[in-house]
């Protein structure tokens, strides 16, 4: 068989041919790098921040929406704040916050602490928000997702995440409710989903690191009849804009603004998702706060 053309970056689909079992398989090499940018993350951060980006692109694969699903993962350990984005469309972009000092051996617990994970997706053109929230119980990013896909969208799912520098993968595996065509009864379905389970979890990262998707179906799903769908390519793309900087740095208030211009002579925003620069000065600032009446003359005007 020819080999085919992969992708940098990308998410295929299975389903199993017999019972409602399903799965996603996403593979980031190009868009982990570039999501990373130029930041340099302790190496523990980082695994963490490639397992979000990796799971977020899971997540929005099992939804049907139309926009922008975030995940997040707040919490008081060395990581404070981990936050992942994946659009319908399957851009990407993440980011995370932590202490100055992140210990080589630190472990899940250490680095995330108690907290809770929140999934908010923003969809449609008026921007209606859903959203779940789960603490953060569990030994890893895999077992945290676990429990929210069981107690926030009452899907048995099981998922594995693996990284390096180069490439992060993530693969899900999900029963759904028995559908009314016949498919095969509900205790051969149980069977088939606790061996797709085992199948799973045999798994070690190097497997899934080094294999693709093809080799990996039937190692997880064993002899059952699997369709393996066509890729869908994923991408780093950070949504940021002078435009939209402009607008956070008018929320922040004239005041505010011309304080730290006569400080350090410009005013500078750097995204946090992408490290884009964005700076203003004098002229700039002025032009911002000119073109804008302030809310107290907007009230007045109304
Ligand atoms: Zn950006």
């Amino acid at each position: 068989m020819a080999e085919r053309n992969r992708l940098p970056d990308e998410l295929r689909r299975f389903i199993l041919e017999a019972h409602p079992v399903r799965g996603h398989w996403v593979r980031l090499t190009d868009a982990w790098h570039e999501l990373r940018g130029t930041r340099q993350y302790p190496p523990l951060v980082e695994a963490l921040l490639g397992e979000a980006a990796t799971a977020a692109v899971l997540l929005a694969a099992t939804l049907k929406f139309d926009g922008k699903l975030t995940l997040q993962l707040a919490g008081n350990g060395l990581v404070s704040l981990l936050v992942a984005q994946c659009t319908h469309d399957f851009r990407i972009r993440a980011t995370a916050q932590h202490t100055a000092q992140v210990p080589a051996d630190a472990g899940f617990a250490a680095l995330i602490g108690d907290g809770r994970m929140v999934v908010t997706i923003e969809a449609g053109q008026r921007g209606q928000r859903y959203q779940g929230i789960v603490p953060l119980e569990g030994a890893s990013m895999a077992a945290c997702l676990e429990n929210y896909f069981a107690t926030s969208e009452q899907l048995p799912t099981r998922l594995m995440l693996a990284g390096d520098r180069l490439q992060t993968v993530g693969l899900l595996v999900q029963k759904l409710p028995a559908a009314s065509r016949g498919e095969a009864s509900g205790a051969a379905t149980h069977d088939v989903w606790e061996e797709v389970q085992a199948g799973l979890t045999s798994l070690n990262p190097a497997q899934l690191l080094s294999n693709d998707i093809e080799t990996l179906l039937p190692m997880v799903c064993g002899a059952h009849d699997c369709r393996l769908f066509g890729a869908t390519a994923v991408g780093f793309e950070c949504s940021c804009s002078r435009q939209r900087v402009s607008e956070l740095l008018r929320s922040l208030g004239e005041a505010e603004a011309r304080d730290v211009l006569a400080e350090q002579g410009a005013v500078t925003i750097d995204c946090e998702f992408c490290g884009r620069s964005y700076r203003f000065d004098a002229v700039d600032v002025e032009q911002l706060f000119a073109a804008s009446p302030t809310r107290d003359e907007t009230q007045r005007l109304n």
